[in-house]
């Protein structure tokens, strides 16, 4: 069975997973934390409506759900040239062929918008 290994436990990185399984690849997927959060419904946590369980989804459910292995650990560096990844705690790894990155994009700085700041930045 080819492997897949996707990088990040976001809903893009959650959905790749589920995507690649169903057809039929071995999916590992790595996140730096254990739950998937739900964005759109984190507006309301500020004023009191809901709390940060009713946003998160621990992806061990979600994992054996849909029959994907999950390791939670830090991507530290990906280097494309000699195909290693190094996490944080596990080490530096061979990356196998297929490589999903989903770390999302909160660590772009997008020129002009570099002092702004808001709540649907701040992840
Ligand atoms: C308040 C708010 C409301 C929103 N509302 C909507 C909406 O109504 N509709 C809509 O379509 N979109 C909405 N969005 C945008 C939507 O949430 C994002 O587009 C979506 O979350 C992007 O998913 P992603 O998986 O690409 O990235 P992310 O959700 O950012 O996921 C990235 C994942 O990678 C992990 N990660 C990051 N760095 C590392 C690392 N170095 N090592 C290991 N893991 C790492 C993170 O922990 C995270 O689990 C909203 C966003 C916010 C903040």
């Amino acid at each position: 069975m080819q492997k897949v290994l996707i990088l990040g436990g976001g809903i893009g990185g959650v959905a790749a997973a589920i995507a690649f399984r169903k057809q039929g690849f071995e999916v590992e997927l790595v996140s730096e934390r254990d739950y998937l959060f739900i964005y759109p419904l984190a507006i309301w946590i500020p004023v009191g409506s809901i709390s940060f369980k009713d946003v998160s989804m621990p992806l061990s459910k979600l994992a054996r759900k849909h029959d994907f292995s999950l390791t939670i650990d830090k991507v530290v560096a990906l280097d494309g040239i000699h195909k290693t990844i190094t996490f944080e705690h596990s080490g530096i790894r061979n990356s196998p062929a297929l490589v999903v990155v989903a770390l999302g994009a909160s660590k772009l700085t997008h020129e002009g918008i570099d002092f702004l700041a808001s709540i649907c930045f701040n992840s």
